[in-house]
């Protein structure tokens, strides 16, 4: 599942284009939305796609989220046969919301706004479930909630962590009423793991809003956050025009919310691997006091370092 660090950019003949000018090929780099840096594609991928520059932690497809996590060929994916229901039958002029979702699909490379599995860290198995921006926002609806749901109970019944990574711009208005449930019924799913003394860890990633936040992303026994992510209910733009006063620097953003203690931690990305392996095994000891696994933190930490260098 590492193949994001094996994916290169394609190379096409850099000279005899028919202006006789010089071809550059348009992945050969790419450059950072918030400083403008450019990186080489190849360092940009070993960096985990953050800037190099001034830390921009890039917004990553959920494919690639779970390649950085897991480890080679441990990722099961779970319900991905799972499609949308069209409740209130929506339409916007001559497409249906199944239109729109099946044209979306079809764009991002993936059927619905979540990927959901197995896999494992270390040796550490871990269910995961993770939103992927590229589809409709990555905007909550009944498959998304039922996913999820489904990945709690499955957690349960193999007595391992569950762990979210979440970017969202909130419910899927397309669903109504039926978007606003999974609000309720993925927080109850995940009571479940709790009844069970099991964790939840939850990573919010920017952009993260709405009834996401408002919901299961947010009750984890851990929320950690990536640098800079925005994170909140409404918008900011929303908030002044309601309350009409200036909001302070840095407002939403992880290390705003940090400080005021809405999250527990953030965590570079480089980082996120070994964070997790400690909290798995810290609560799984305090659970089920056992030896220490076979691959310590340091040296999860070491080999990742080395799986990250094949890209050169
Ligand atoms: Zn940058």
């Amino acid at each position: 599942m590492r193949e994001i660090f094996r994916r290169q950019p394609k190379f096409r003949p850099t000279s005899g284009g028919d202006d006789g000018r010089l071809q550059v090929p348009d992945d050969l780099w790419v450059k950072c939305p918030k400083c403008q840096e450019l990186s080489y594609t190849k360092e940009h991928l070993r960096a985990l796609r953050v800037c190099h520059r001034c830390g921009y932690h890039y917004r990553i497809p959920a494919i690639d989220r779970i390649a950085m996590l897991a480890d080679e060929d441990s990722f099961t994916e779970w319900d991905n046969e799972l499609r949308t229901a069209d409740p209130l039958g929506f339409r916007v002029g001559d497409e249906s919301y199944q239109d729109k979702a099946v044209s979306t699909a079809s764009k991002a490379g993936i059927p619905e706004a979540v990927v959901s599995g197995l896999l494992a860290i270390g040796g550490r198995p871990l269910a995961v479930v993770v939103t992927d921006f590229a589809f409709m926002g990555a905007s909550m609806g009944s498959v998304y909630g039922e996913k999820l749901t489904r990945a709690c109970e499955r957690a349960v019944e193999r007595e391992i962590p569950l762990l979210t990574v979440s970017c969202s711009g909130g419910a899927r208005m397309q669903e109504g009423l039926f978007s606003l449930l999974q609000m309720a019924k993925t927080t109850t799913a995940l009571t479940r793991l709790g009844h069970a003394r099991l964790p939840h860890f939850s990573l919010l990633t920017d952009p993260c809003y709405g009834g996401v936040t408002a919901s299961y992303a947010t009750v984890a026994d851990v929320v950690m956050a990536e640098p800079g992510a925005r994170i909140g209910f409404a918008g900011p733009r929303v908030i002044e025009q309601v309350t009409r006063q200036k909001l302070p620097e840095g407002f939403q953003t992880a290390e705003f919310l940090l400080e005021h203690g809405l999250i527990d931690t953030v965590v570079p990305r480089g980082d996120l691997l070994t964070t997790l392996a400690i909290l798995i095994d810290f609560y799984q000891n305090a659970r089920n006091p056992r030896p220490a696994r076979e691959t310590a933190p340091a040296e999860l930490a070491h080999s990742t370092a080395n799986g990250t260098s094949d890209a050169g």
